[in-house]
């Protein structure tokens, strides 16, 4: 069988440096390992799950899609296509459904925390994401995933639905595993919880100019005496600052830990190492949105590509299912 990769981003938001560090970075070395077929989409209907509003869910998942096209993905490389273009992937997810059970459903912690973020929307579609999750998955018979640590949970719901299936219906399903990143986890800005799209204040954009960079990470909260225990806004530092500079980090920490660490000097270096680094990426993306017809075409044949995979996949598991 062919080694299958699937990830995708919700279109719930600009694209932050969780996304990239966690997924997008595994995205991009997947992509150009030829042994994989890989296929990104943006995750449009994932976004229905959670309040959003019309118009800029319409604007949002093209805006990720260009956010893919400028960050590396490639469409001579990888499939790339918007998942709600692909109906046939919530069929599946409906025949998926009937071997999960809703108590799974409702003890999974991504669930709760959804829940805990907007406690008047806790709707079916919220407590049915992860069997999408694993229909996207599934679906295309992808064995790897690249996503952040946040969405382990999901994967072992994907694996045991993959599990059942092929046990009651005689399916052959993988059971999908992560691809990992050395940024799987990056935490809040704030210090409480993770980067999330849908978190303000939690959020560096990769769309943010250096000015803004700047703020956003001096505004980190840090402790006001050096050399205390690593928590909350430190570890967010000390992480962003081991990801992006590594070397200069190891002095810092050092300095942190002798008391003489003057936090704005790792603030701004941080900063600065940032911007650099995604100045490739805005670069291409002012390229990028403005050719409309390129993005367009690119989102049409991606859908065309996907859906000849989906519709074996689904023609298979009605027949197994007695549906045909
Ligand atoms: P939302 O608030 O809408 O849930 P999000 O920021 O959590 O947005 P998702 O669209 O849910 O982003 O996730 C897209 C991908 O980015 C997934 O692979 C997820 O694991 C990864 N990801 C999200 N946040 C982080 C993070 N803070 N660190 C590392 N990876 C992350
Ligand atoms: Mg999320």
């Amino acid at each position: 069988m062919i080694n299958r990769v699937l990830a995708g981003i919700r279109a719930t938001g600009r694209l932050h440096l969780g996304n990239y560090l966690g997924a997008i970075k595994g995205m991009i070395e997947l992509q150009n390992n030829s042994e994989y077929e890989t296929l990104y989409m943006v995750a449009d209907t994932h976004a229905i799950t959670t309040p959003y509003n019309v118009e800029g869910l319409k604007t949002g998942r093209r805006e990720v899609f260009i956010d893919y096209l400028s960050a590396g993905l490639d469409p001579e490389k990888s499939i790339l296509f918007l998942q709600s273009d692909i109906g046939e992937q919530v069929e599946i997810a409906f025949y998926l459904s009937s071997v999960v059970s809703i108590a799974r459903m409702q003890h999974l912690p991504t669930y709760k925390d959804k829940v805990t973020q907007y406690p008047n929307s806790n709707t079916m579609a919220l407590l049915n994401y992860p069997i999408l999750m694993a229909a996207d998955i599934l679906a295309y018979k992808a064995s790897l995933v690249p996503v952040g640590v946040d969405q382990e949970p999901h994967l072992e719901v994907a694996r045991e639905i993959a599990r059942k299936m092929n046990q009651t219906y005689g399916m052959d399903f993988p059971e999908p595993k992560r691809f990992a990143t050395q940024g799987e986890y990056i935490p809040s800005l704030t210090g409480e919880g993770k980067m999330s799209k849908t978190v303000s204040g939690s959020y560096i954009n990769l769309t943010d100019s250096k000015e803004e960079i700047q703020k956003k990470v001096r505004s980190i909260p840090t402790a006001t005496e050096a050399g205390g225990e690593i928590t909350g806004g430190l570890k967010t530092l000390f992480m962003l600052g081991r990801i992006f500079i590594p070397d200069e980090t190891i002095r810092f920490k050092e300095d942190f830990m002798n008391g003489t660490l003057r936090f704005v000097d790792f603030k701004d270096a941080l900063s600065e190492a940032i911007a650099k680094d995604l100045e490739p990426f805005q670069e291409k993306r002012a390229q990028i949105s403005r050719d409309t017809e390129y993005v367009d075409r690119v989102i049409k044949e991606g859908a065309e590509k996907a859906r000849v995979i989906v519709k074996k996949t689904l023609h298979e598991l009605k027949s197994k299912m007695g549906l045909t």
